[in-house]
């Protein structure tokens, strides 16, 4: 069965094999490593894990380069911000986004270049686009990819370049979708900026350069696949295209994957509108990780996925399902022998749970044969006419539907732990689940630092805080009495 998947470059749904015959080449936009990563960020890392896990079903052999942007405008900004080098700021969200896709059970790709150890390349490369008179060095010593030498820029986002005013720049990594403009590959070392010092002169590398150096280093110039989210289409992967395509005078990728954006409860997500959610927010709120994980690829990858906390609760509710009836299945004596109807439904179920995968990885449509063939089975069970070999062929059914799922097995308890440790270590325990906070008992520095943070609250004037504060030691076991003496506290 060969995996028929939407190509934005084509616009057509295409068979995704490998040019090679062997190994299926492909390359993720990973993260910017300068926070903690949002439920969006992570609809599109459990999308392309959906799409690697099918391939290996399909028995594609995959080789996943997925880049570690850590050294960009916004993570110099921060750092310099919190006065620390840039990589002790990006290693602890480089580890908490390794924790959460673990958490979220996401398969880790065979590579993850970092950017600051791939600037070589990335020079070599603005070498060579220089060559060829495709970039050109500014005053200030920062290097300008000409969007004139590449006639075809546009094609991926099949954005109409007229009226573009040659050598008009940006320098900005990210930018508005109207401005398609000579883009920085190299910035020019500033004053305090973390820097590197080259042949094309001091300075750091732009976000577009990185991707376009790092993918070609470890998958060849020309390769199978590139996937990110729906926002990288323009001007990332237009950007990638026109570097890599002007210096090697080949095709870079063949098919493109672009995952849709999320909204959460039918609005964009956003910090200022108090809907924006971290994997740990979520573990801390009580949901599962596999909860989380399900939520987030039952739509498929070309729908926006309008996350719910209902749908996070519905999701809870299926894994149940699935979890107590495989229970059942592995529990129960069944007497030898098979039962015609059960083995068809076996065998259909799967078809269409495959075909579905198949047809442009359409999950939603995958997971209902599954859901029906539990039912089906649960009333054969309940009628004395389900026997052991029905059992061993849904068994095998669900082994496939868990070879992409994965929400079958219960490992909930682990990220949970660690998100309540982190919620620790960093003082965060604003809006975790009463049950979960129960379970957590607080050090005597824990209790104190929280003391001191309620006192300083209230010099500010800070209530609201304040109350916050006193409840939730609170409900974590913990009395504060204000006395004429200072503050106390005691355990119940
Ligand atoms: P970043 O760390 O910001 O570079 O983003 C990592 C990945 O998450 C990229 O592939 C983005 O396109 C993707 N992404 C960002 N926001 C969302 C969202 N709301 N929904 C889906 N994917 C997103
Ligand atoms: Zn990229």
């Amino acid at each position: 069965m060969t995996l028929r998947l939407f190509n934005t470059l084509t616009g057509q749904i295409e068979p995704l094999v490998p040019a090679d015959g062997e190994v299926l080449r492909m390359y993720a936009c990973g993260p910017t490593v300068y926070d903690y990563g949002h439920i969006g960020n992570f609809r599109t890392f459990l999308q392309i894990d959906v799409l690697r896990r099918f391939l290996h079903l399909t028995g594609v052999p995959v080789r996943h380069v997925m880049n570690i942007t850590d050294v960009d405008d916004k993570i110099i900004r921060n750092a310099a911000q919190a006065a620390v080098p840039i990589s002790q700021y990006t290693a602890q969200y480089e580890q908490a986004f390794f924790e959460d896709l673990e958490a979220l059970r996401i398969e880790r790709p065979e590579v993850l270049p970092h950017a600051t150890d791939h600037i070589p390349r990335m020079v070599a490369l603005v070498e060579k686009l220089a060559a060829a008179g495709a970039a050109y060095r500014t005053e200030d010593g920062s290097w300008y990819f000409r969007l004139s030498a590449f006639p075809e820029y546009g094609k991926l986002s099949k954005k109409d370049l007229t009226g573009i005013a040659d050598g008009a720049r940006v320098d900005v990594d990210e930018y508005e979708k109207d401005s398609a403009r000579d883009f920085a590959l190299w910035k020019a070392a500033k004053q305090g900026e973390t820097s590197w010092d080259t042949a094309i002169g001091r300075g750091r590398p732009g976000w577009h350069l990185e991707c376009s150096a790092m993918s070609m280093e470890c998958l060849g110039e020309s390769f199978d696949l590139h996937a990110g989210g729906e926002d990288l289409m323009f001007p990332h992967h237009e950007n990638e295209i026109a570097q890599s395509e002007t210096a090697t005078h080949k095709p870079f990728v063949r098919h493109w994957m672009h995952v849709r954006f999320l909204l959460v409860e039918g609005r964009k997500m956003s910090k200022s509108e108090g809907n924006f959610f971290t994997i740990r927010d979520l573990l801390l709120k009580g949901y599962k990780a596999s909860a989380i994980r399900l939520a987030l690829i039952s739509v498929p990858y070309r729908h926006q996925l309008n996350f719910t906390f209902q749908g996070l609760t519905e999701a809870t509710g299926a894994i149940d399902r699935l979890r107590t009836f495989r229970r059942r299945l592995v529990d129960t004596f069944f007497p030898p022998g098979e039962n015609a109807q059960m083995q068809e439904a076996a065998r259909n179920a799967r078809a269409e749970y495959m075909a579905a995968l198949a047809n442009d990885l359409n999950t939603a449509e995958a997971r209902a044969p599954i859901f029906d063939l539990v039912r089906a089975a649960n009333s054969a069970i309940d009628q004395g006419q389900f026997l052991a070999a029905d059992s061993e062929a849904i068994l095998a059914v669900l082994k496939d539907f868990d070879a992409v799922f994965d929400v079958l097995e219960d490992r909930d308890a682990g990220p949970t732990e660690r998100a309540l440790a982190w919620a620790e270590q960093v003082g965060r325990f604003d809006d975790v689940a009463p049950e979960l906070l129960a379970r957590q008992s607080l050090t005597d520095e824990a209790i104190a630092a929280l003391v001191a943070e309620r006192t300083q609250a209230k010099r500010q004037r800070d209530f609201a805080r304040a109350d916050q504060i006193r409840n939730q030691l609170a409900q974590r076991g913990v009395i504060i009495e204000d006395s004429k003496d200072g503050v106390r506290w005691k355990r119940k």
